[in-house]
């Protein structure tokens, strides 16, 4: 038996009842389950397998937490982060659950108190690394005790074709024979046929029954821009967030340190995260984003997977990311908590040619390097698409939505389209005149006519094509490079350093059987593209008056407690909770446990403590 209804375990005090919904109630707070939660937990309860497709912040978690506390026996999280699975298990022990993490850091007595756990039924959840859970050790570590269920947490990592292969998590098929029986749910927020596929097919999930729903993330603002002054741009993007923490996104290691270093410079307070930092620090760093609320982390995409800091503002991308899934995860950070949260991102033709490279110059098989190609040219769509943001990035995933979500940069301020007919048959000229030898610096050089050493010296200069472009800006004749890629008329040989090639479309254009439409560049600078902005989003920007001000002493008392309990602030209660407190002003511990986010094991741990504030506020 995992549980015993005795005295020191309140959780199941009364009428002891193990289902689901009650423990939601009383040890999570929350009132219902979301979605398909529950058909999850059914799932699991009763011994079926699952295969868990939902985005983030839709609450995963609780599709194993909960049959695990359902189920006989200790549910097994195999998770890859060991520097967060201490943080999971902080927030479980404030639920009262009786979680623990199993890593090479456990001195030996904790070690023996684990093993002490797990043979007398006193554990209900055990994260554990996917290189450890198949080893002889795990097994014996378990013994005869009895396992609720496997989860497999970022079950993506099994595939090849998505963002984070892991070469261990295909070893977690093992468990299937291992362990015949024990029900296995595999989550993740990555929707891509491939990886479904392979997660799937690699962990032996072929019973288990698929769960999924809709990507959209109403709650994020997205804004796409073209890169100008970066720097200048991003600090604008930034002082919409003043006051909250969010993530700045960098290709290279050697900007992400510039960049954290400029911003300290500028006023924002910013810490760097790569995977090149000294193991010490860069945790350190981690842990300070988890627990302080105004701090900007300029990291590598090393930095994210398995964060679920829920009250992340705001997500900077000064690069493009590999594909649209990498894009929409990362992103994906921020608003977990469904507060408002903006996410940014500043793009050229540079990226482009760059990340193109990387694909060519990668070790992956051919088949491979043709999706990742097809993949980084979706995204381009999205940068380029003079429609809603958020309808292209579903419809990537296969999911329609109407559009004008109202909630993106095209449609608070719908792009101005232009009829570039000509301008393409000019651009495109360039392109085959040259012979296709020239990457878009050349290439706008000729349309412009200017005359350099390098259009001096491949005659260039003399060409019917030179100079046939004046009436366009560079910076219009990049966007319309940009576009021309974007719709597949050319594509970029990487092979010769970046040169644009005609594609087979492109013939349409020249004999004007298509007609090309190119979307208005906006201006970068001034006001102009701040205005085209969503608008800045926080828990606090919701409430006014003597709301905001209770908001804020509840915080304060919320840093003090986790503080205390060396713990993120979150663990103690999300800011969703906070706001209810503020605005519904519960002033008894039954009033409490009425707010989503109060069970039983925080109201006893802390209720008195917001209680003795929200007193100390009258109306
Ligand atoms: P995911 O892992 O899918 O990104 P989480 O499990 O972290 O999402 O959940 C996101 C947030 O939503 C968490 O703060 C969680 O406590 C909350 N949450 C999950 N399920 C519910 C529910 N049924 N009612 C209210 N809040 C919920
Ligand atoms: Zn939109």
């Amino acid at each position: 038996m995992a549980r015993t209804q005795s005295s020191t375990d309140p959780l199941f005090e009364g009428n002891g009842a193990k289902d689901p919904l009650s423990i939601l109630k009383q040890i999570y707070g929350y009132s219902a389950f979301r979605g398909k939660q529950a058909a999850v937990v059914d799932r699991l309860v009763s011994g079926g397998d699952a295969v868990v497709l939902f985005p983030t912040g839709a609450g995963k978690s609780l599709c194993f937490q909960i049959p695990a506390l359902c189920r006989d026996g200790v549910g097994i999280v195999v998770s890859p982060l060991i520097a967060l699975m201490r943080d999971q298990v902080e927030a479980l022990k404030q639920l009262g659950v009786r979680a623990a993490a199993l890593n090479s850091s456990l001195s030996r007595e904790e070690f023996a108190h684990v093993r002490r756990a797990i043979a007398a039924g006193d554990l209900d959840l055990l994260y554990v690394t996917p290189e450890r859970v198949v080893t002889a050790g795990f097994r014996e570590l378990i013994g005869n005790a009895k396992i609720a269920l496997f989860a497999i947490d970022e079950a993506h990592c099994v595939s090849q074709w998505g963002h984070d292969f892991r070469p261990e998590y295909r070893e977690l098929g093992q468990l299937a024979e291992q362990y015949p029986g024990v029900p296995r749910i595999a989550l993740t927020a990555t929707a891509d046929p491939h990886t479904r596929e392979d997660i799937i097919d690699k962990l032996a999930l072929h019973s288990a029954e698929v769960f999924t729903t809709s990507f959209d993330r109403p709650n994020i603002a997205y804004e796409i821009v073209e890169r100008d002054q970066p720097r200048q741009q991003l600090l604008r993007f930034l002082s919409r967030h003043k006051g909250s923490s969010g993530i700045v996104y960098c290709l290279s290691r050697a900007k992400v340190e510039d960049t954290a270093e400029w911003l300290n410079g500028q006023g924002v307070r910013a810490l760097a995260y790569h995977a090149g930092m000294e193991r010490s620090v860069r945790d350190a760093n981690q842990d300070a984003f988890l627990k302080e609320e105004d701090l900007c982390l300029v990291a590598t995409v090393a930095f994210g997977m398995g964060i679920d800091k829920p009250n992340v503002r705001y997500v900077a991308h000064l690069d493009l990311p590999g594909s649209v899934e990498a894009y929409y995860q990362e992103t994906g950070r921020a608003g977990r908590d469904g507060l408002p949260s903006d996410v940014w991102m500043a793009y050229g033709m540079a990226d482009v040619i760059q990340r193109g490279r990387m694909i060519d110059e990668g070790n992956s098989g051919d088949d491979i390097k043709r999706v990742e190609r097809a993949k980084l040219n979706a995204l381009l769509g999205i940068c380029e698409t003079p429609g809603c943001r958020r309808q292209a990035i579903l419809a990537h995933f296969g999911e329609a939505h109407g559009g004008e979500c109202g909630n993106c940069d095209t449609c608070l301020k719908p792009v101005e389209t232009w009829d570039g007919t000509e301008a393409a048959i000019k651009a495109l000229a360039a392109v085959y005149r040259t012979g296709e030898r020239f990457g878009t610096g050349h290439l706008i050089d000729v349309l412009l006519g200017t005359v350099n050493e390098k259009t001096c010296r491949f005659g260039h200069v003399d060409m019917p094509v030179f100079g046939v472009g004046k009436d366009i800006s560079s910076k219009t004749w990049q966007s319309v490079y940009r576009q021309l890629l974007a719709a597949g008329l050319v594509s970029v040989d990487h092979n010769a350093f970046g040169a644009l090639k005609l594609e087979p479309e492109a013939r349409a254009v020249f004999k004007r059987e298509r007609e090309v439409r190119f979307r208005k560049d906006r201006p970068t600078t001034g006001k102009a593209s701040r205005n085209a902005s969503p608008a800045s989003a926080s828990a606090r920007s919701a409430l006014e008056g003597a709301d905001a001000e209770l908001f804020e002493a509840l915080r304060v008392a919320r840093l003090a407690i986790a503080k205390e309990l060396s713990v993120p602030p979150y663990v103690v209660f999300p800011d969703t909770t906070l706001v209810a407190f503020a605005t519904e002003r519960p002033t008894s511990r039954n009033a409490l446990l009425g707010i989503s986010g109060v069970g039983q094991s925080k109201l006893e741990r802390y209720g008195d403590a917001f209680l003795t504030v929200i007193r100390a506020h009258h109306r």
